[in-house]
């Protein structure tokens, strides 16, 4: 399996620290609003990342943080009069509504920056002691960022680059423009802290590398987060980590492309965004996590309204093989697979090499979902009705679609409407259309149910249905 690294700009075979286990870190988000559909594609992506290397047999252990302490939250809990603490509940509760619904399971762990608080202050001082870091006297404390000798490694940017792009502020207590605050003293108003330095709070990039290690150790095996997260985030990380811990901090740094609208990346700051729940309010929660498969995680990818009708569609095309694979599991001939069922069988092992071969390939999720949809397209060949299919083969046939299915996290809407709640909708859109004097759509409806073994009557109480 070979994950294109960031850090080194190539493929690398994936070899996991411990065999058969795996320790990996996404950078979660700050929580005081709800999520876009840019935010959702790392969430999305790095779920199925996790849930392939489950596949192939490994334990992962999956840390994704909230960002519960932040000059944003405080901004929002003061302009609707609550508490920073109020608000991040709040958008925590939001975040796993919508990412549950985009069938992304919570990581094994989600620490929070305010429950981290003890690990936070002892690496800030670690880090004093150490000689990295500084108290200045308004009670800050700063990362001494030219002591750290590979500053910039990860964003390939050297470090005189990254000395004259930095902005100068006058008033500055940082011994350099390119250090950057590990601990805030605090200011009136805002949640703090007891710490060596006075009361206050963490600066952001300290918070991961502390959860880090706290909950994986002082060298994981995958990092990941959105391309935008390289530079300072992620090269904060590994200034913070490496010189605390003294040993390297991350095997494998995985970055996603943006998800763009109109060639431009979605983002808060620019107001080109959607959240996910407007998105799926118009085309549901499943076509976006599908739309976000179809392209390789480094790739940008463009939000439209097409191509998430698209998804829409290709995922119709999914439901309706695998509701015929349950009918017919249920209602097929009995006895001895068909010719035709077993012959997709016998292919299974081509399949799902060429599944493994696209998701081992730096985790090419558009080409293993070209590899489900041909599945898809031999199952609905194989067991269509003049083939007779049998409920033997259909059984086989849904536990092969499952296994691809699983891996992408798809195909995950369990519900099935029932008939009682489809039938007495379309009567209510009889109703209406004979309100409307549109004759000829209510009779199109009352055939449409016709078929489906359903019988109208009008009596005095209203209409009422029942079964041929
Ligand atoms: P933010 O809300 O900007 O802190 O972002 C939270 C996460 O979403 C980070 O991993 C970002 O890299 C990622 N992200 C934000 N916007 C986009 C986008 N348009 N496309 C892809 N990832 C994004
Ligand atoms: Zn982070």
């Amino acid at each position: 399996m070979e994950i294109f690294n960031s850090m080194t700009r190539r493929k690398e075979e994936f070899v996991p620290i411990e065999p058969g286990k795996v320790r990996m870190y996404a950078c979660g988000p700050t929580v005081y609003n709800l999520i876009h559909v840019g935010n959702a594609r790392p969430i999305i992506l790095f779920d199925v990342l996790r849930r392939y290397l489950e596949y192939r047999g490994y334990e992962v252990t999956f840390v994704q943080n909230f960002t519960d302490v932040d000059d944003k939250i405080i901004r929002r809990a003061n302009e609707e009069g609550t508490t920073s603490q109020a608000v991040a509940e709040k958008y925590i509760a939001e975040y796993f509504h919508d990412a549950t619904a985009l069938g992304v399971r919570p990581a094994t762990i989600h620490p929070k920056a305010t429950e981290t608080m003890d690990e936070i202050i002892d690496l800030v001082q670690t880090l004093v002691d150490k000689g990295y870091a500084y108290s200045v006297p308004s009670g800050d404390v700063y990362y001494r960022t030219l002591k750290f000798k590979s500053y910039g490694k990860l964003s390939h940017q050297p470090i005189e680059d990254l000395q004259s792009g930095a902005r100068i502020d006058v008033n500055d207590e940082k011994e350099n423009p390119l250090d950057f605050a590990l601990w805030k003293a605090a200011k009136p108003g805002e949640p703090s802290w007891d710490s060596p330095w006075g009361k206050g709070r963490p600066g952001w990039h300290i918070e991961c590398s502390a959860m880090n290690r706290k909950y994986l150790g002082p060298t994981i095996d995958i990092h990941c987060g959105g391309e935008d997260l390289q530079f300072p985030h992620h090269e904060n990380e590994i200034a913070q980590s490496e010189a605390a811990n003294g040993v390297p901090f991350v095997h494998y740094w995985m970055h996603n492309g943006f998800l763009n609208i109109d060639n431009k990346k979605m983002s808060k700051s620019l107001g080109n965004f959607f959240t996910v729940r407007d998105a799926a309010a118009a085309y549901g929660y499943e076509p976006i996590r599908l739309f976000m498969l179809s392209a390789h995680y480094r790739t940008p990818l463009n939000y439209s309204a097409e191509s998430l009708q698209q998804a829409q569609a290709a995922l119709e095309r999914l439901y309706t093989a695998r509701d015929n694979l349950r009918f017919l599991a249920a209602n097929g001939a009995e006895g001895e697979m068909t010719a035709a069922e077993r012959e997709v069988l016998d292919a299974a092992d081509r399949f799902r090499e060429r599944f493994d071969a696209a998701m081992d390939d730096d985790f090419n999720t558009a080409d293993a979902v070209s590899v489900l949809f041909e599945v898809v397209r031999a199952v609905n060949k194989a067991t269509a009705p003049e083939q007779a299919p049998t409920r033997a083969g259909a059984q086989a046939l849904l536990g092969l679609m499952g296994e691809f299915t699983d891996v992408l996290g798809l195909l995950y809407d369990k519900s099935e409407e029932s008939l009682d709640e489809k039938v007495e909708a379309m009567i209510t859109k009889r109703q209406e259309a004979r309100k409307a004097k549109n004759w000829a759509e209510a009779d199109r409806i009352r055939d449409e149910l016709k078929a489906m073994g359903i019988v109208l009557m009008d009596t005095k109480q209203g209409v009422q249905w029942k079964k041929e």
